[in-house]
């Protein structure tokens, strides 16, 4: 029976690739990979012949069952997406479940994935954290969601892309409040890495001034929500009943 490799590949920096990852490419029998266009130029890079099959959300259903096929005839196949560790808000997630339910050994290649490494650097609590994924690109989804999250106290993680990334962080402004603290982690390892740390008020004006912030991919990391805020809510309340007595 052959296993099933999991392969993180990089998420920019085209170096960010383990020694393990490129030797498991070589050695499958078959890449599935989420675009065959978009790793070939990889496979390429690294000198791997190996050959590809695509295995993406809309054919992952129908893909599945032949690559388990092959599995349990002795083949082995290492499972990457265009960038990062698949199945982190990428496609893979049935063939490993497949692939458990055949009794296939699933082995991780692991490596890069952009959540870790802008908590990596975000110099936020990251003992205990969450994370959020893609937030809805439908505006009424979004806040509500974001709604369900404010009392969160752990660092919490959404992953963003640059169409929305204003947009988002206004949201988070509008919820959150302006103090609370958001990193702004772009383009890592790559050229325009950038990351941004600021209380929302002060960081949405930053984005919302300069196009070039507005560019990329995107890691936002909201710190979690803190007894200090209640106090600060407490404080505005006990401001407000004072103002309140004199009120006419
Ligand atoms: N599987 C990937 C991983 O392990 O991180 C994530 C894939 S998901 C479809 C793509 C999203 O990941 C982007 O929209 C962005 O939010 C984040 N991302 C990927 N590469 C990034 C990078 N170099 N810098 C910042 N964010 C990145």
């Amino acid at each position: 029976q052959g296993t099933l490799f999991v392969v993180a590949t990089p998420i920019g920096h085209r170096d960010d690739i383990t020694v393990r990852a490129i030797e498991t490419l070589k050695r499958a029998d078959v890449v599935a990979a989420e675009d065959t266009r978009h790793t070939r130029p990889l496979l390429q890079h690294y000198a791997i012949d190996t050959p590809l099959v695509a295995l993406h959300d809309h054919n992952e259903r129908t893909a599945v069952d032949g690559l388990v096929t092959r599995m349990l005839g002795g083949e082995s196949v290492a499972l990457v997406s265009d960038a990062g560790t698949p199945l982190i808000s990428d496609p893979g997630f049935r063939l490993v479940r497949a692939a458990r339910a055949a009794g296939i050994r699933v082995s991780p290649i692991p490596g890069a994935c952009a959540a870790i490494a802008a908590l990596s650097v975000a110099g936020l609590p990251s003992d205990r954290f969450v994370f959020e994924g893609f937030l809805s690109a439908k505006a009424g989804a979004r806040r509500s969601r974001l709604q369900e999250l404010v009392g969160e106290t752990r660092t919490v993680i959404y992953y963003e892309s640059s169409h929305r990334v204003l947009e988002c962080l206004e949201d988070m402004r509008e919820i959150f409040g302006a103090e609370r603290e958001v990193v702004l982690a772009r383009e890592l390892t790559k050229m325009f890495e950038t990351v941004l740390g600021e209380p929302l008020g002060t960081l949405v004006e930053r984005v919302a001034a300069d196009p070039n912030q507005q560019k990329g991919e995107f890691v936002l990391m909201a710190a979690g929500h803190t007894m200090d805020e209640d106090a600060r809510v407490g404080e505005g309340l006990r401001v407000f009943a004072i103002l309140r007595e004199d009120m006419p």
